[in-house]
């Protein structure tokens, strides 16, 4: 075969026949009997006129049907249009509309809203895990278990180019309209094994935690395609808890595990409920800024570092990483993945990158390298903003210093101006995750008709805790400069979080700004 994200799995069919892939509600699946499971699904997507460039949508969770899905649709050289649990049937319309997809492959419990976009839409639906005999309006919903069960297995994948599409991967609007990042073999196989050779500390027999969502580029790069290329085996959670990540992290003795910081707070929580621990070598953190009072508290509880990475659906993801062969950082991202080029820019620039070469110039992060995707589906003149000269604007302002370690300091949109003195939220959360009585914490910017904007922080209280609103004020006013410290606190029951694990502030100032 060549080059290929389904030869990921088949090849590690061959190489780890026997040993398991998976570990799910108590049930193991070897490798071999996954690439049959798999192989058996593309014959039923192939009946179905499923073949290369046909685009087949997906919503499902991590599940073992998800990599079945995944692998056969790639296997059959389709693309992989992977869309969030949450979303709702309009939003689903969007994205099926969007990527003017073939099919919709839809699990029971996204299968009300999965039934009404794909009506919309006009695409045709089938289902896993819906129980036998289950209607929608009167009809029968066609389960793919049974057409795979009638079909004739593919024997083997079809070759690709590397640089053909493999997935498109709708960037999750935090910031506004989705747009639909298409994605190479070759930019996802080449992050896995940068990760591998380098950046992470893979081994064959280590077990990982699989609850971070393959849907997204996250979950998808560093912890399935990573595992199976490897021969890794992966304990699957379908829905976040950190008590019962917990559980199975000891039950199935973890020694990876891949999260997102928001998961981090949650499991620091945990261990304080519980006595048992698994035996983590090391935990990787991305997506949003890892507050290093949050990496010192997991470490305290579990015993293991946590390396921070940075990147975005359209890098990939991965761009920077704190490599495993190297001290920690905290609160930089570390350095690149070997083969990417990362600079700072002029932020003010839009239409030319003017790269700022004094080490530690602030400016906006701009990536370079084989994890770049192919571009906006569709959007031609949003990939001709993003990408200039082989550089992707990534809207992150930061900093690289003489030897190459990144550090994001915060989103150009997120940035606050009050009173004309520029706010990083990032920089101000990270003193008030300090607080004991804080477990996690979003600062944000209200209009404010004397300031133009005023810095408020919604924070969530560790267990037990009563935080007190104007003990909290105090603390901070203590620690950081007077422009920078919240005037106001807010205390929720939790923060809105996006599907990928990032705090919508948008809907923060929506909610306290008026
Ligand atoms: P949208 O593109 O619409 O904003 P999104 O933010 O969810 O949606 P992703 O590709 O999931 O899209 O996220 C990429 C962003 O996540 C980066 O631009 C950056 O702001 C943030 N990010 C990722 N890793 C880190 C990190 N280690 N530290 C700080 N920020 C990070």
């Amino acid at each position: 075969g060549t080059l290929s994200i389904a030869s990921i799995l088949a090849e590690s069919a061959r190489l780890h026949a026997d040993r398991p892939a998976l570990h799910f509600m108590g049930h193991t699946i070897p490798y071999r009997a996954l690439w049959d499971q798999t192989r058996d699904y593309a014959g039923a997507l192939a009946a179905r006129g499923i073949g290369p460039g046909s685009r087949v949508a997906m919503l499902v969770p991590n599940v073992p049907d998800f990599p079945r899905v995944y692998y056969a649709a790639l296997a059959l050289g389709a693309v992989v249009v992977p869309i969030h649990l949450l979303f709702k049937a309009e939003e689903i319309e969007f994205v099926l509309r969007d990527s003017e997809a073939d099919l919709l492959v839809a699990a029971a419990p996204m299968l009300a809203e999965a039934a009404r976009a794909a009506a919309k839409a006009g695409v045709p639906l089938v289902t896993v895990l819906v129980p036998d005999g289950t209607e929608i309006g009167g009809a029968p919903v066609p389960r793919l278990e049974d057409e795979a069960a009638a079909a004739t297995p593919i024997v083997r994948h079809v070759p690709v180019n590397p640089l053909d599409a493999a997935t498109i991967m709708y960037t999750s609007g935090t910031t506004g309209t989705p747009k639909g990042a298409v994605g190479s073999h070759l930019a996802m196989v080449e992050q896995v094994h940068c990760a591998i050779i380098d950046a992470f500390d893979t081994r064959v027999d280590d077990v990982i935690y699989g609850g971070l969502p393959f849907f997204h580029s996250f979950g998808q790069m560093a912890v399935l395609n990573l595992a199976f290329r490897r021969g890794c085996s992966i304990i699957l959670l379908p829905k976040f808890d950190p008590d019962e990540a917990l559980a199975l992290l000891v039950r199935h003795q973890a020694t990876v595990f891949t999260a997102v910081p928001t998961n981090f707070a949650g499991m620091v929580e945990a261990a304080r409920r519980s006595g048992e621990r698994p035996p983590l070598r090391y935990a990787i953190s991305g997506g949003a800024a890892l507050p290093v009072a949050l990496l010192e508290a997991f470490g305290e509880a579990y015993g293991a570092p946590i390396h921070e990475g940075y990147g975005l659906t359209e890098t990939s993801p991965a761009a920077t990483f704190n490599y495993c062969s190297e001290p920690i950082r905290p609160g930089t991202v570390g350095r690149p993945f070997w083969g990417i080029d990362v600079a700072v820019a002029d932020a003010e620039t839009d239409d030319r990158i003017e790269i700022l070469d004094d080490p530690d110039a602030l400016g906006e992060i701009v990536v370079r390298g084989h994890n770049l995707m192919k571009g906006y589906l569709g959007r031609p003149e949003a990939t001709a903003d993003a990408v200039i000269d082989g550089w992707f604007r990534t809207g992150d302002l930061g900093r690289v210093d003489a030897e190459g370690i990144v550090t994001i300091i915060d989103r150009k949109k997120d940035m606050i101006i009050r009173n004309g003195y520029n706010v990083y939220p990032t920089e101000v959360e990270a003193v008030l995750t300090r607080h004991p009585a804080v477990s996690i914490a979003a600062v944000f910017g209200v209009p404010h008709e004397v300031h133009g904007q005023e810095v408020h922080a919604a924070i969530v209280p560790a267990a037990g805790r009563n935080p007190d609103v104007q003990e909290l004020v105090a603390f901070m006013k203590e620690k950081v400069a007077a422009f920078k410290y919240p005037r106001v606190v807010h205390v929720l029951a939790n923060l809105p979080f996006g599907p990928s694990g990032k705090v919508l502030k948008r809907e923060l100032v929506k909610r306290f700004g008026a």
